[in-house]
């Protein structure tokens, strides 16, 4: 999920801890890595859901969205102009969506956050360059979370590659710190200035992650109260990884061990 309104600054972790959130992260990479191979038209974004939660269960997690807030599902399965948030329901995915899914694992207390953004069957164009763009932007940001920079060292990495590729990030949702919480400080947008924002230190861990439009960057909350989607109906991409700031650079949480 998106998010950060935590309090009290950043929350510095030993490498020990950040050793266990790697673990909750790689469960968490697994998960997402059997959702993408699921992936299909005619697959309901509720047999996802269903999956997932199967998936954390079974390797001794707990998914980290379900209840969070109230919310219900176990991953937030978001569709074409959808941005992030969706409720896992009864919609069929068809050929040339792209879903965007977004999941959290609690392993041992610690919290893991990654999100991918995931074409079914053959996408347009647009949905492919837009999918990459925002791929492409994450891995920027990645570089730029080091001991000594800022938040704004990230945004502003996010966003050139974004708007270099004739896309917008949005500004209404950010990253954010993650620990034994899913959301504490910073919030990590993914805009800004280089050299501004909160300083990047050691044992800090946040999840970076780039929600980027087709065209205009407003986003509408839907009637659910929870699925946030574009104002004009464009597509949206979403990347998410978790990122611990160690001396020897980034190191991301969410991924497979080994
Ligand atoms: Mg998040
Ligand atoms: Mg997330």
């Amino acid at each position: 999920m998106d998010g950060g309104t935590g309090r009290g600054g950043p929350i510095t972790k030993t490498p020990a801890e950040i050793d266990a959130m790697a673990a909750s992260g790689a469960v968490l990479a697994e998960c997402l890595d059997m959702l993408e191979a699921a992936v299909a038209p005619g697959v309901t974004t509720l047999a996802l859901d269903e999956m997932a939660e199967e998936f954390i269960r079974g390797r001794g997690g707990v998914p980290s969205f379900k209840g969070y807030h109230g919310f219900p599902g176990t991953i937030c399965p978001s569709v074409n102009e959808e941005v992030v948030h969706a409720i896992p329901g009864p919609y069929v995915l068809g050929e040339g969506d792209i879903v965007s899914i977004d999941c959290g694992v609690t392993l041992d207390g610690w919290v893991s956050d990654s999100a991918r953004t995931i074409p079914v069957g053959e996408v347009g164009q647009v949905a492919s360059d837009l999918m990459d763009a925002t791929r492409r932007s994450l891995a920027a940001g990645i570089t730029q979370a080091r001991p000594g920079n800022r938040t704004g060292d990230i945004g502003a990495a996010v966003q050139e590659v974004v708007e270099r590729a004739g896309f917008n990030v949005v500004r209404t949702l950010v990253g954010h710190g993650v620990g034994r919480s899913m959301h504490e400080e910073p919030q990590v947008p993914n805009f800004g200035t280089a050299g501004t924002g909160v300083l990047l230190e050691e044992g800090i861990v946040i999840a970076i992650e780039p929600m980027v439009t087709e065209k205009d960057p407003e986003v509408v909350l839907g009637g659910d109260g929870w699925v946030v989607a574009t104002r004009d109906m464009g597509l949206a991409a979403h990347f998410e990884h978790t990122v611990a700031i160690t001396a020897s650079g980034p190191r991301i949480l969410t991924r497979r061990a080994g």
